[in-house]
């Protein structure tokens, strides 16, 4: 039998484990049941994959996933491994053989949907078969309490009564331990180790921008950082979906836009092109996302804020799966907690609900502002606690702070004087003496502030503003249009009995500073940009010619590994992660000659 760290270099090509993966694997190997709980990307496949290959017999994988079951089985043929899926897209005759291929033990793995597993049907077969694993991912799909909740799954816990002998593995990306909790006692795992990993990604960049023309400012983190490459805008409405994907296609990056007003049709096929393609940035609201496993994603960008750090952590987490460097961009506004504050007073929900709802936004709010590691402040959320991790925005470009009381003073004492009735942008024409049409008509220019500020432009007074809502010094009230009011905590800095500190504003600068340190740092650094270029071109022909996703073939980071090392021969490919013995042999010589090193030993590829 092949230990685990030779399966891992020989069938998937990686030189070594991600821990806990060697435990856990070890472990389950061993026979014995696990729950694991590891981030999105961490690594998850593999503890089940790898035991699979060790025990011989078949391992069968539940999920309730069909696109990423399909996904899981051609990568791991693609490695050579002996994988089939069962679920509702096969026709009967091909649903037949794979039924006979999985009895006669011709199988490593075979997925399954979780209503096809759970069949009469299907218990008899299995009782024929030879099971020698069984794991269950999506784990937290068995938590009524959760988003994905699949009623099939509570009769998970059938496998365990009929083949007590038989390991199993669960699997979640899930962390809270109420649906930890629940996973145990549904599926009968009591017995099982539970090993949890840090829900970091650390290949995930975080950076939250002063809205200042978000889509401009998008375009140009788009342009600096990932030309071409795929990833998602979220914006809240579908109308800004529409606008956002029209702008963004004008100005030559290739975007769709998805939103559930959009018929089933053209939804379905956005979606394919961008998991199939290359490049496709997606404009999107929040229902798209769900239970899309492209790895690939190089950037999630929010051009409106999320309703909590969840939800913001949730939807980041669905860049660089792969392992592979990633960004989380935001851009965020006044506008946009004003925004979310009225939805959540205008929600039907109950009191305690919009209570609850509120808190969660002013803990974002509170990332959004934090001039310290974004990544402590969010894995602190979630219980966690860490060090600084040198690849946030703050991190990588501190920002300065600045005592604001003085100004700070200027404007509670502004929203004072006019009753508390208007919103930043009147009130940012008084502070600045700007004598518009509504400041004469309402005789604001007799106020004591008129023009006070007028050495502070407009940009720095939105921000001031943006700062004293977000620490609840005042508050946006949804019946009044958004109008600004003191809160209790002003009275202590009118007083001068509190100050305020504040991030400078520097959208400029951070933004020129930062363009400079990653011009040089970008996902394919090093790298030949040509030979990438006929790299990628050569995985999506094959992808076609194969009919899978291009990632099934290469992930980007391989590629990207492939253009940097520029290999002579197939030793050097060999040491590349990701290029194990079957895609070696498979696709070795190709890939040398695309690098040239093997001159004209190849015809063209496919
Ligand atoms: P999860 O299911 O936890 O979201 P996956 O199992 O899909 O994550 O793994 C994420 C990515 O990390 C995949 O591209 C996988 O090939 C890669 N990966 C997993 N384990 C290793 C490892 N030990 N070394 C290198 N890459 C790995
Ligand atoms: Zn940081």
């Amino acid at each position: 039998m092949m230990d685990a760290l030779a399966i891992l270099k020989t069938v998937f090509g990686y030189p070594a484990f991600r821990p806990p993966q060697d435990e856990i694997i070890d472990h389950v190997a061993g026979g014995g049941d696990a729950l694991v709980l590891m981030p999105t990307g961490g690594g998850k496949s593999l503890c089940y994959q790898i035991p699979a290959i060790m025990r011989g017999g078949s391992a069968v994988v539940v999920s309730p996933l069909i696109a990423l079951m399909a996904d899981q089985v051609a990568a791991l043929t693609e490695a050579g491994v002996r994988a089939a899926v069962l679920n509702s897209t096969l026709d009967a005759e091909r649903a037949r053989q794979v039924e006979q291929d999985f009895a006669a033990g011709r199988l490593d793995l075979l997925y399954v949907a979780p209503e096809r597993l759970v069949t009469p049907r299907f218990l008899d077969l299995l009782g024929r078969a030879t099971p020698a694993l069984f794991a269950i991912d999506e784990a937290h799909c068995v938590s009524q309490w959760g988003h994905d909740f699949r009623p099939e799954y509570i009769e998970l816990a059938v496998l365990h009564e009929r083949f007590p002998a038989v390991p199993r593995i669960a699997l979640t990306a899930t962390a809270d331990a109420l649906t930890r909790q629940e996973i145990v006692a549904r599926l009968k795992l009591d017995a099982a180790r539970i090993f949890i990993s840090s829900f970091d990604r650390p290949n995930i960049r975080y950076t939250i921008v002063p809205k200042d023309g978000g889509r401009e400012q998008l375009l140009r983190f788009i342009e600096q950082r990932h030309r071409g490459a795929a990833g998602i805008v979220y914006c809240l409405s579908r109308r800004k979906v529409e606008e956002t994907a029209a702008w963004l296609s004008a100005r030559g990056v290739a975007a769709l836009p998805y939103h559930a007003g959009l018929d089933a049709a053209t939804r379905a096929a956005h979606q394919q092109r961008f998991v199939d393609g290359e490049g496709i940035v997606m404009a999107a609201t929040i229902a798209f996302g769900m239970g899309i496993d492209k790895p690939d994603v190089r950037f999630v960008a929010h051009l409106d804020l999320p309703k909590s750090i969840e939800s913001y952590y949730q939807e980041t987490g669905r860049a660089g799966r792969d392992g592979a460097p990633a960004d989380a961009w935001m851009a965020y506004g006044l506008s946009d907690v004003v925004q979310q504050r009225r939805m959540i007073d205008e929600s039907e929900a109950d009191e305690d609900f919009k209570r609850v709802s509120r808190a969660k936004l002013e803990a974002l709010v509170g990332l959004a502002e934090t001039p310290h590691c974004r990544r402590v402040q969010l894995l602190a959320y979630f219980g966690e606690s860490s060090a600084p991790c040198g690849n946030c925005d703050n991190c990588i470009a501190p920002p300065r702070v600045v005592d604001a009381t003085e100004a700070a003073q200027m404007a509670l004492s502004a929203v004072y004087r006019t009753g508390a009735r208007f919103g930043a942008g009147h009130l940012i024409d008084i502070l600045r003496g700007r004598t518009t049409e509504r400041v004469a008509t309402l005789g604001h220019d007799r106020l004591k502030t008129f023009g006070v500020g007028s050495d502070r432009d407009e940009r720095q007074w939105r921000a001031l503003f943006r700062h004293l809502v977000a620490s609840g010094i005042l508050i946006a009230d949804a019946e009044a249009y958004g109008a600004l009011r003191l809160t209790t905590a002003a009275r202590a800095i009118l007083k001068g009995e509190q100050s305020v500190q504040m991030r400078e504003n520097t959208v400029e600068a951070t933004a020129r500073k930062r363009s400079r340190r990653t011009a040089d740092e970008s996902p394919a650094a090093g790298a030949d940009a040509g030979l990438l270029a006929r790299l990628r071109d050569w995985r999506r022909r094959t992808a076609q010619a194969h009919g899978v996703p291009a990632y099934v073939i290469f992930h980007d980071a391989t590629l990207a590994e492939i253009a940097a090392r520029s290999p002579a021969d197939v030793d050097g490919l060999a040491g590349i992660p990701g290029i194990g013995a079957k895609k070696l042999e498979r696709y070795g010589p190709e890939l040398l000659a695309l690098i040239g090193a093997a001159g004209d030993t190849v015809d063209a590829p496919v």
